[in-house]
């Protein structure tokens, strides 16, 4: 076959294939785009799984009505505007591509109001192609309804699984951005039924009791703030210089589980997959936790965002480290520090340790 530039529906669906692979790329993608819009109240609503119907309704800025079809645009976006933003993205989203693959491989309907204007719009993308737009009197804020997900693109369809499981993996999307915005409310419904709720009140805490019950929660350990202050007693070089704060919750020895699943990673409020980051936790607890064994944390790192590339992963899922080692040794020292620091032997109290990798 000669080369051959495909037609822009096909380059649409490959594109997407990177974007969005399972229901939960969907709702994680819209919940991102809620959370951009500076929504305080964000909820979900799916059926089937997802397959059937994936609605996310929020209270944030809106579209304005001239702008409408172009979110659906790909590469559009109104979060960066040229290349040297690209270095310091403090947005959830910024490649403006997830509207249109989302579009590209479901049936899409959008409704959406800024505060300032009167009259919403509607808007209706049928495998990425928009079939209507129009005039809709609405709240304030924006309804994104995705439905007949990956019916254009059987290879997919053929992925998914049960709708219990595509619920599960949707749920985890939604209780881990509700521990990363403990001030905005979420809520999820699935079939009807409400799953999971947070509150919106601004407490990490309880978040954690609406994530993981209340008996997990009581064993949950607050670590302490910044690294700043090891820096002085600590032989490497200050993290401070980085301005990197690491805070968040981890267990007491008393709580366990056969799996690193439950240490959950945050950068700068973006839910992230480290395998380092998670070993770093995992090895706080040496000697502390019998072989086989992990803690759950929920670990929060705040560093400026030049430090960090958001941009290489296609789900944004993974992020890069300016200097990861550095970043290692604070998780794994904050960690240790408010392992040692809660511990009743008196031996335990003394100076801060540093414990090396
Ligand atoms: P990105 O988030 O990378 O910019 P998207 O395709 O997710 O790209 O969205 C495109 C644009 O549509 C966003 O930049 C934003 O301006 C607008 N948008 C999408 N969802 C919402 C929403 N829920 N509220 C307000 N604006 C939105
Ligand atoms: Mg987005």
């Amino acid at each position: 076959m000669p080369i051959r530039q495909l037609p822009p529906e096909v380059a649409g669906k490959i594109a997407a294939g990177e974007v969005v692979e399972r229901p939960a790329s969907v709702v994680k993608e819209l919940v991102e785009n809620s959370i951009d819009a500076h929504a305080t109240d964000i909820r979900v609503e799916i059926r089937a799984g997802g397959t059937r119907l994936m609605r996310v309704t929020d209270n944030g800025r809106g579209i304005p009505r001239d702008q409408v079809p172009l979110a659906f645009a790909r590469h559009a976006t109104s979060k960066l505007a040229d290349v040297e933003d690209l270095d310091h993205i403090t947005s959830l989203g910024f490649r403006g591509e997830a509207l249109a693959s989302i579009a590209a491989v479901s049936q899409v309907s959008l409704l959406t109001r800024p505060h300032e204007q009167t009259m919403g719009q509607r808007i209706q993308v049928h495998g990425g192609q928009i079939t209507k737009q129009e005039g809709r009197g609405c709240p304030a804020g924006t309804v994104a309804a995705v439905e007949h997900l990956f019916q254009n693109v059987p290879a997919r369809l053929k992925f998914l699984r049960k709708s219990q499981t595509e619920a599960g993996h949707i749920h985890r999307v939604v209780s881990h951005y509700a521990l990363a915005y403990p001030e905005i409310r979420f809520s999820l419904t699935t079939d009807g039924r409400q799953t999971f709720q947070s509150t919106g009140n601004g407490k990490l805490y309880d978040v954690l009791i609406a994530v993981y019950g209340l008996q997990v929660a009581e064993q949950l350990l607050a670590i302490e703030g910044t690294d700043n202050d090891s820096a002085s007693s600590s032989p490497e070089p200050a993290s401070s210089a980085l301005n990197l704060s690491v805070s968040g919750y981890t267990s007491s020895p008393t709580l366990h589980r056969a799996n690193r699943r439950y240490i959950t990673l945050f950068v700068n409020r973006r839910w992230i997959q480290d395998r380092s980051l998670t070993y770093a936790v995992a090895q706080a607890y040496h000697t502390l936790l019998q072989v086989g064994r992990h803690p759950v944390a929920v670990i929060l790192l705040e560093l400026p965002p030049a430090e960090i590339d958001v941009n290489v992963h296609p789900t944004k899922r993974e992020i890069k480290f300016r200097d990861g080692r550095l970043v290692f040794n604070a998780v794994q020292r904050a960690v240790r520090r408010t392992l040692l620091d809660s511990a009743s032997v008196p031996s335990f109290t003394g100076q801060p340790r540093t414990w090396s990798s």
